[in-house]
């Protein structure tokens, strides 16, 4: 979604606590086209013993291996029997558990974007990484961004691996904290590709009032500078000009428009911002189905790579919770009780004058069958949380988004892979993420049961590695206890 959609987050005088909780031996490691580390032999080195691998390559389990890794690399992957472990090496006992690549989170903000950027980054990224996320995409970029991933790669600051998109390119500015770059004229749409691009982001991210001439001004320069475009799709644009440009599309976005009848009543629906106008709803009732599998088909033959952020709109649009399980979530904890009042209230303004349940139940299956139909037509799905929406964070959220890709239909390694490999092919970083493989950065997720036969069972951690540094499970959780405080503390109460 866009950050401006948020509801008013209070930003005051607060210290950063940026945490620096490692500072590796090699800190070599290269950002984007990243070559794994090299590693040197007189670095620490650790070996999962006797575990059992999801290398994510195909659908499998390899028993009873030895995995070493050595800087920040897997150094050695193989038979338990035959691999040798070198003397000194740190030993994690792998029995019963299963090794996994660390999760790719493709589309997340961070509180600390807009004015105080560097204050609680070291916080938001701890708590991806101790939710096993080891790669994550920001959506809307800042300068200061561009300095975390930098320090991440650098081995200075814990955190996943970071890309990073470019400022918002919109036609209107939102009011208040704006970190974009407004283009009405094509001109302007151009300047801002070539600006972004000699910036140094990774992707041009594209919000909503763009217009045709716009969009295609966008799509040539970026074509031109060699950097992708992603992010959403407004209407005068539409789903069909956007998969012909090769856009990587957010949300779904478009969609629910793409699929009305030819004789609808009306030519707006409940993708992106729409979705709050309860107006829009009625749109659920003409919807054609043969242009729901039409439109999947479509997708996977342009070849583009969807991010459908399905848990955000389900949980802030589609499905009613009580202030209880709202404050059950475990996510909860970090929002401050001003943000928390706000936030609720937002929850119970919406819910007051729901959307009837059939059109609820109806919007629900149609962005389900579009991520099914996307998938079984070869396309590739890949999982973003877009937090910090409502009350979903980091990690947190990108479990929850792993989940409700199996409810849509997807077998549990179909959504692995949209956590690992697709993004990681998507990031063109396959070389270095995305499968436990020898000579790939070591981002390792360690689990005390097999995800395949139970998806939750992500959530069932024994520890994280994070560029070769092991952080166990209870680590995890103190980094977590650590940053919830501070989280409290930057906003007062
Ligand atoms: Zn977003």
């Amino acid at each position: 979604m866009k950050r401006s959609y948020l509801l008013t987050v209070l930003f005051f005088l607060f210290t950063p606590a940026s945490i620096c909780l490692w500072q590796p031996a090699n800190a070599s490691s290269h950002h984007a086209s990243g070559k794994p580390a090299i590693t040197a032999t007189t670095e620490a080195v650790t070996a999962f013993i006797n575990v059992n691998v999801i290398p994510m390559d195909r659908e499998r389990v390899l028993k009873n291996q030895t995995v070493i890794v050595r800087g920040g690399s897997i150094a050695e992957l193989g038979d338990a029997a035959k691999v040798k472990v070198p003397a000194g090496a740190v030993r994690i006992d792998g029995r019963g558990k299963y090794l996994m690549p660390g999760l790719i989170d493709m589309h997340t903000h961070l509180f600390s974007d807009d004015e105080y950027p560097d204050s609680i980054a070291g916080d938001e990224l701890a708590i991806m990484v101790a939710n096993g996320v080891t790669t994550s995409r920001l959506m809307i970029g800042t300068p200061e961004h561009l300095a975390l991933r930098e320090k991440v790669a650098k081995g200075e600051l814990l955190g996943p691996t970071l890309y990073v998109a470019s400022p918002e390119l919109t036609g209107r500015a939102a009011r208040g904290i704006f970190n974009g770059r407004t283009v009405r004229t094509p001109e302007e749409a151009r300047q801002a590709v070539r600006e972004c691009k000699a910036a140094g982001y990774d992707f041009i991210k594209l919000t909503t009032q763009i217009t045709r001439p716009v969009y295609d001004a966008v799509i040539e320069a970026a074509k031109d500078a060699g950097i992708r475009v992603v992010g959403h799709v407004d209407l005068p644009v539409g789903l069909y000009r956007a998969l012909e440009a090769g856009q990587q599309i957010e949300h779904l976005d478009s969609y629910m428009e793409a699929v009305l009848r030819d004789d609808a009543p009306m030519k707006v629906s409940v993708s992106d911002s729409g979705v709050g106008r309860k107006a829009n709803w009625e749109s659920l009732d003409y919807i054609d189905d043969r242009k729901v599998a039409a439109a999947a088909k479509a997708t996977a033959k342009a070849g583009i790579y969807t991010c459908p952020t399905l848990t955000f709109f389900k949980l802030s649009y589609a499905v009613p919770q009580t202030e209880e399980q709202l404050r059950r979530r475990p996510d909860y904890r970090f929002f401050p009780p001003k943000m928390r009042e706000s936030r609720h209230r937002a929850h119970n303004r919406y819910w007051s004058s729901p959307p009837s349940t059939e059109r609820l139940k109806r919007y629900l299956s149609v962005r389900n069958q579009l991520v099914k139909g996307i998938h079984e037509a070869g396309g590739k799905i890949m999982t973003g949380s877009d937090t910090p929406e409502l009350f979903l964070l980091y990690g947190f959220s990108l479990h929850r988004e792993i989940q409700n890709l199996v409810e849509a239909g997807l077998t549990p390694y179909a959504a692995l892979e949209a956590a690992t490999r697709n993004p990681a092919e998507y990031l063109r970083a396959l070389d270095t993420i995305g499968t436990v493989e020898r000579g790939k950065r070591a981002d390792l997720v360690l689990l005390h049961a097999n995800p395949l036969e139970d998806i939750t069972r992500t959530e069932r951690r024994a520890g994280v590695m994070v560029r070769g540094k092991w952080i166990t499970e209870a680590e995890s959780k103190k980094m977590l206890d650590e940053a919830a405080t501070r989280f409290q503390q930057a906003w007062g109460n």
